[in-house]
């Protein structure tokens, strides 16, 4: 049987970096009590108000084959706020609607990269990023924004590469680190992308979990207005990780073949999703402060309470996660994050899952009952601190 390169190679060969996820899966399947401390899902489902609002969508008849772009009004809803919240006049015509971030990061590669073209990204990174770019056909480009400085891309080590690439993926708010780029990061990166004629794919899917500060897009920079695509999701927003929603937005020339291309593959996204989407987004920043708050709180309750125990916490100001710096008790965070599954019942990611630059690392999600989180963590700092005295 002959399969393609491209799908028998998506994960690179090795592993997709969901090990440690699905052996807690597995567990919990068996009626093993876990604490998942892995995935960016909230612990609350979709509002019920947003529910009404795509159950009435779906009733009043909007369940056929949808407006394959997006509807007239999530896209300008979506328009209106990017507008709003960025200073960029954005229209209609600079969005499209996508099934998720997800899509939109696939779609965007596709869009600016052609079969075999360079298509760097930013390690550590989200897990599905190299699997992504591989899947359309591009070779995926790691560039190592390293633990010694915060985290943030040094822009000598994109400029030293970039003159071999066609496209550069960004991720602020970062998962897995939760750090946010700084302006003058972002400045340097629009100008190594603009002397190199890179598009800039910017995954902002965070942009509502900032916890110090403000965000700020590529897109807002004059340098690279015109060479970014931005991924937006509702995934994290708005508790809306299973309704698959999410757009990009870009200028009207790449967003007119990005919607080509949904006839040639998603066919739209359901009507009845995307009036709920509408109504979401309708509630304002209110209600996106509402579902943000509970990982606010969380976020800075548990770095305070892992600093106290000596945990060296990776600073950051943004996101649903911590990371922290495991490197001390000699053991790989994949190690580290076994023993504490297998003995303690307690899953985490390790750093390993997002590239190299965070190995040593574990990513924990701030996704369970505040009493849980303080309970799972103080189990994790007593396991750090007695390897670590074992190692010292
Ligand atoms: N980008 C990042 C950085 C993510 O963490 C995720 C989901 N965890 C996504 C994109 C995809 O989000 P979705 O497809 O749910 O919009």
């Amino acid at each position: 049987m002959h399969l393609s390169e491209r799908i028998i190679g998506l994960t690179g060969g090795g592993s997709d970096g969901w090990d440690i996820y699905r052996k807690a899966r597995a567990l919990k399947s068996e009626g093993v009590a876990v604490v998942e401390l892995t995935i960016g899902e909230h612990d609350r489902r979709t509002e019920p108000e947003i529910l009404d609002a795509m159950y009435a969508a779906a009733r009043g008849g909007h369940t056929g084959y949808p407006a394959l772009p997006g509807t007239d009004g999530l896209r300008k809803t979506v328009a209106a706020r990017v507008a709003d919240r960025t200073g960029v006049p954005t229209t209609r015509d600079n969005v499209v609607i996508v099934p998720g971030g997800q899509a939109g990061l696939f779609a965007a590669h596709i869009a600016t990269c052609d079969p075999g073209d360079t298509a760097l990204f930013i390690d550590p990174y989200y897990a599905t990023y190299p699997g992504t770019i591989r899947g359309t056909g591009a070779v995926a480009a790691p560039v190592l924004a390293r633990a010694e400085n915060g985290f943030q891309p040094d822009p000598a080590d994109i400029e030293a590469v970039a003159p071999d690439a066609r496209s550069l993926l960004i991720n602020s708010p970062n998962n897995p680190t939760g750090v946010v780029y700084t302006q003058s990061t972002l400045t340097d990166i629009a100008r190594v992308a603009a002397a190199h004629d890179l598009w800039l794919i910017s995954d902002e899917v965070y942009d509502t979990q900032i916890w110090d500060g403000t965000h700020l897009s590529p897109r807002q920079l004059p340098e690279a207005a015109d060479r970014t695509l931005v991924i937006g999701s509702l995934s994290k927003s708005h508790a809306m990780t299973g309704s698959r929603l999410g757009w990009i937005v870009g200028p009207e020339e790449a967003i007119g073949h990005l919607i080509n291309l949904t006839t040639h593959t998603t066919y739209g996204v359901p009507g009845f999703i995307q009036d709920a989407g509408e109504f979401a987004l309708s509630l304002g920043i209110a209600f996106e402060e509402q579902i943000a708050a509970p990982f606010r709180r969380r976020h800075a309750a548990a770095s305070a309470q892992l600093r106290q125990h000596g945990l060296p916490v990776v600073p950051s100001t943004a996101s649903m996660y911590l990371m922290v710096d495991i490197r001390a008790t000699g053991l790989s965070g994949e190690a580290f994050a076994h023993r504490l599954l297998d003995d303690h019942r307690i899953a985490v990611m390790p750093g390993e899952s997002f590239g190299l630059a965070a190995k040593g690392h574990l990513r924990i999600a701030l996704t369970v009952a505040d009493d849980l989180l303080t309970q799972a963590l103080d189990t994790l700092a007593t396991l750090y601190t007695t390897l670590t005295e074992a190692a010292a």
